[in-house]
């Protein structure tokens, strides 16, 4: 099988399997198809929040891909298509990790020829005049000024006015803070995600109002489709499932919040059914605020045999949260329903499409999780298609120095990646509580970053216990030890392959992962715990003292658990600041040049399978899935299958 099948400037495109999806029943089968469609349905959502004109800027570019009568054996054609993969896999006009603009490598008068030799009925036409959309879209091609940034943290600025994703509109930073700190009642246990599923704009009087996304409100065209699958899905359902799915339509028709967290409750208590999915506006990361949610669904099914893994962490779930670092006020006293599984993902779409997370924890609402926990999930045949793509690629034997270092990675690389996600999802962002009075919102533009630290350092520091043994979760040591050289030496070194020499570091992972890393560096420093050697001019970073560096990580959860319980928000932004974001720019260029010799992009992405129902006299007796999908042609498929909204929103 042919893992890698497409590759364009930084990026790679996979394909994944779905082992045993030919075991499932016929009702689960179908089930799948249905809340496949819903989640197909919705991907025209996850454009227009990153940015309200990314709907235009795709059309256009689709009309003139499909229907140009241009050479297509030019440089220029070729710098094109480049682009429009880059859109695409984006889902925008942003670079999807680095939310930098992408740069076109074609001509303004270039693409002007391209427009000329394009029919202008196969352009949108309900954006205004055919001239204002190609003006509109030319501009925010080729003018770098225009909409630069998709989510801007930088400290000091007007965070929205700065950020082109499509959250606010023409309201600042400090109205919009100051709108949802009103809404919030430190007396309420039990909030809902204010915030969560609108836009927020003014009147023309200048007061301001939440565009809600639901049926009758903003996205109806694309979110009545999805409700219309979903109630297919729900006529197939196990009677648990039934009642979830039918909260989620109410949430959908209704726009409630309130109606989200009821579904969210009914969601996370249901470990039984072997299918699941997610379905709506669910993670933050894209609003430099964290209010609004980006638009993702994906559906599954239990990997079974994977599953007593992550079976033995949660039973296991009160004897890890009583033996943390952490101080005990900030413990959860009684860890409750913290449910993980492995799981075989189906379908990716909205913001898990093409690229997509490879552990998954839910809900994100901090009562809810304490109230009745949180479900967990590693997606394991999207981390072994990553694997095998990988295999042989060159990549350990740049970066890594030490032969026994590479031994135990090849060895174990594998197993410690799972059990690191494992632990990530199913403990770290479970644990822990806030104090009383907290609310959970104080670390504003932070709070992501440390979350994502919270979690990988309750990871880290346990994947080295020795109860791992004992549960024979692992085999013995060099699998922790394998983890901890691979993390630190992405942390400070690796991972900045995927930033562009002169930047900061942006995404709340990579900030994540160089903060725990550099952190330790800094203090393990007088023991000489982690080093940065030099061979031979390049540079290695090596991990000397194993369990001083575990020691270390227990250090840091403690304080980073105590920054979140608190809201300590100075104390948060201090660790971020200082260890999470400025680049070792010698350094950088030295991994961009290593990197480059070895011909790997930094990022992957994923095509979906494609599902066909098999009918008999009107009734669906089978579906089958295929694998034969083509990049360019799954994106365009989707353009004209699954493309419900207006250009302009
Ligand atoms: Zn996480």
């Amino acid at each position: 099988m042919n893992w890698i099948i497409d590759r364009f400037d930084d990026i790679r495109i996979l394909r994944y399997e779905v082992p045993g999806f030919e075991t499932l029943t016929l009702e689960e089968k179908e089930l799948i198809y249905y809340l496949n469609e819903a989640a197909l349905c919705g991907r025209d959502i996850i454009y227009d929040q990153n940015g309200r004109y990314n709907l235009a800027v795709r059309r256009t570019l689709e009309a003139i891909y499909e229907n140009a009568e241009a050479d297509k054996e030019t440089v220029q054609w070729a710098a094109f298509v480049k682009y429009l993969k880059k859109v695409w896999f984006a889902n925008g006009i942003h670079h999807h990790y680095s939310n930098d603009k992408f740069v076109p490598e074609f001509s303004r008068e270039y693409f002007d020829s391209l427009l000329g030799v394009t029919p202008a009925g196969s352009f949108p036409d309900d954006f205004g005049s055919h001239r204002e959309l190609v003006s509109l879209v030319k501009g925010i091609i080729f003018d770098k000024d225009k909409m630069p940034k998709r989510v801007n943290q930088t400290e000091g600025v007007d965070m929205l006015k700065t950020s082109a994703m499509n959250y606010y509109e023409g309201v600042t930073q400090a109205e919009a803070e100051q709108y949802y700190g009103a809404m919030a009642d430190p007396a309420d246990s039990t909030p809902v995600s204010y915030g969560l599923n609108s836009k927020l704009t003014k009147t023309v009087g200048g007061r301001l109002v939440e565009k809600k996304w639901r049926v009758g409100g903003m996205y109806t065209q694309a979110i009545e489709r999805i409700v219309g699958w979903l109630e297919k899905a729900a006529q197939v359902a196990n009677p648990t499932q039934k009642a979830i799915i039918e909260a989620l339509i109410s949430y959908y028709k209704t726009g409630d919040l309130k109606e989200f967290d009821r579904y969210s409750i009914m969601w996370v208590n249901d470990i039984e059914s072997r299918v699941d999915f997610v379905n709506g506006f669910i993670e933050v990361y894209g609003d430099p605020l964290g209010y609004k949610a980006s638009w993702e669904s994906l559906v599954n099914f239990r990997n079974e045999k994977a599953t007593k893994r992550t079976r033995i962490i949660s039973e296991n779930a009160q004897w890890f949260e009583d033996h943390s670092p952490v101080d005990s006020m900030y413990k959860k006293p009684e860890v409750k329903g913290v449910s993980a599984k492995v799981i075989t993902a189906a379908i990716l779409a909205g913001d898990c499409y093409p690229a997509t997370p490879i552990g998954i924890n839910l809900p994100n609402s901090d009562w809810i999780r304490k109230e009745y926990g949180s479900k967990s999930v590693t997606i394991e045949n999207i981390t072994d298609a990553y694997e095998a793509a990988a295999r042989g690629d060159g990549f350990r034997e740049e970066f890594v120095l030490r032969p026994e270092d590479r031994k135990r990675m090849d060895r174990y690389g594998s197993l410690a990646d799972n059990l690191h996600t494992d632990l990530h999802e199913c403990l770290g962002h479970g644990s822990g509580q806030l104090a009383p009075g907290t609310k959970g919102d104080e670390l504003k533009n932070y709070g992501s970053v440390l979350e994502e630290t919270r979690a990988d350092l309750f990871a880290l520091y346990y994947i080295a216990d020795p109860k791992m043994v004992e549960l024979d979760l692992i085999p013995s040591m060099d699998a922790a030890w394998a983890e901890y050289s691979r993390y630190v030496m992405n942390g400070m070194m690796t991972q900045l392959a995927r930033v562009k020499l002169g930047k900061d570091v942006e995404q709340a992972h990579m900030r994540n992962r160089k903060l725990i890393s550099e952190w330790c560096y800094e203090h393990g420093k007088a023991d000489n715990v982690i080093e940065k050697r030099v061979a031979d001019g390049k540079t290695y970073i090596v991990v000397n003292d194993f369990e001083k560096l575990r020691k270390l990580f227990g250090e840091l959860l403690r304080e980073v658990q105590r920054i979140k319980s608190e809201g300590d928000y100075e104390a948060g932004k201090a660790l971020v600041e200082t260890y999470g974001i400025k680049v070792d720019q010698k350094l950088h260029a030295e991994v961009l040049e290593r990197y480059a010799g070895l011909n790997i992009e930094p990022y992957s992405g994923f095509v979906n399978p494609k599902y066909s129902p098999v009918m008999e006299n009107g009734k669906i007796i089978d579906i089958k899935i295929s694998y034969e999908a083509d990049y360019t042609e799954q994106m365009l498929e989707y353009s004209h299958h699954y493309s419900f909204l207006p250009t302009k929103n």
